[in-house]
């Protein structure tokens, strides 16, 4: 992270990082506070990393605020989080009510028909007397039936209007893990992604992670300035979700940073996928067709790992992370698993590198 001057702490992984960096700034480790820091480290926001910066190295909880104000607004993600969750059991609620309603009028109705059929079918004095009363009762029910399909419909007609609010939310919620820029998924669904993957070990076996880095990144926004920067990224992005798996989940991890989820098998080995998504992305042609101007080639770095023998989503991220770094370490534009042995290689210059 280059929020500040402060030299950064070997060792420690991205929640210590973030906390050194806070306590560094002497701020408190509120949670308001690490949402902004952590958007800075993984660099997905270079605005939002620029005002941190222009801090420099002591800042005020105010100073804080005002980012977090400008960038997150009024915590309108957990607000919808919640206006969704509570309209969901609102919804559920009150469509069951209503099923049991109509299930109990019909019932009664029916009931009643059958009394009435085996009183008429008794030859006795009583039966005139019978028939007037079932007459009467049925005249009610059926009045009874009446309003109960009435109130079933305005029931209905709620409903409507409540899964209308409910895709409006859901709509919400899909622009809240959504990347605007490559239209991917965000880190925060990524992150969200891939610690869901450890809740269910079982499948584990065929899970992995593949991380993404376009190669030189800096030099392509330096020379041709960030807007182009950002029309490659969102190419580069389109690249990468035509050539995965349909199924696999595909995010922008942040900054010039890709990452793939892959939960099940696939038609082809992990290598080979890596290796066709890096070459496609390698002979994509990257010229400004007004201008003449070629920006290309852009490549990209892979590194990947199997989730089968690691502990928690951490591990996973770490181990793909350091198959990266040694692609990056290897002359770039290529693909690597990890290894144990890759730890070696991985110096303590990789958190210079980061
Ligand atoms: P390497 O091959 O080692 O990955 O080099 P690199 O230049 O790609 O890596 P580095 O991490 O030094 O630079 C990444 C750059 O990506 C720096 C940052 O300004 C840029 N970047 C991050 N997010 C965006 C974005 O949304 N738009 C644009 N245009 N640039 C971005
Ligand atoms: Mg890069
Ligand atoms: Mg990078």
């Amino acid at each position: 992270m280059n929020t500040t001057t402060t030299p950064k702490p070997q060792g420690l992984d991205i929640a210590g990082q973030i906390t050194f960096a806070m306590r560094s700034m002497g701020l408190p480790p509120l949670p308001r506070n690490y949402a902004v820091f952590y958007e800075a480290y993984i660099g997905s926001n270079p605005a939002l990393t620029r005002k941190l910066a222009a801090l420099g190295s002591h800042a005020t909880q105010a100073d804080i605020d005002v980012i977090a104000e400008e960038f997150f607004g009024h915590n309108s993600n957990r607000i919808i989080e919640n206006a969704h969750s509570r309209l969901v059991s609102e919804l559920d609620g009150l469509v069951r009510l209503m099923k049991q309603e109509q299930s109990s009028l019909e019932t009664y109705n029916k009931l009643l028909d059958e009394t009435s059929l085996r009183i008429n079918a008794k030859n006795t004095a009583s039966v005139d007397l019978l028939r007037n009363a079932i007459q009467i009762l049925t005249l009610a029910t059926g009045d009874t039936l009446a309003r109960g399909e009435k109130t079933a419909e305005s029931f209905n007609q709620k409903s409507q209007e409540m899964e209308a609010v409910r895709r409006e939310l859901d709509e919400y919620k899909r622009i809240a893990n959504t990347d605007s820029l490559t239209r991917l998924a965000n880190r925060r669904a990524f992150d969200e992604k891939l610690a869901g993957l450890f809740s269910f070990p079982t499948n584990l076996s065929k899970a992995a992670l593949i991380l993404i880095d376009v190669d030189h990144f800096k030099r392509i926004n330096d020379t041709y300035g960030h807007p182009v920067g950002d029309k490659i990224l969102a190419t580069v992005a389109s690249v990468i979700r035509a050539n995965a798996p349909r199924e696999a989940f595909v995010a922008r991890a942040g900054g010039e940073e890709f990452a793939i989820i892959l939960e099940g098998s696939i038609d082809e080995d992990i290598h080979t996928l890596c290796e066709r998504i890096r070459v496609n992305l390698e002979s994509t042609p990257f010229r400004n067709s007004r201008t003449g101007i070629n920006y290309g080639p852009v490549t990209a770095s892979i590194g990947y790992s199997s989730a089968a023998e690691c502990e928690d989503s951490g591990e996973l991220y770490s181990r793909s992370d350091i198959a990266l770094y040694c692609a990056k370490n290897s002359g770039r534009n290529c693909t690597r698993e990890f290894e144990a042995g890759m730890r070696k290689e991985f110096t303590k210059n990789w958190l210079l590198y980061k």
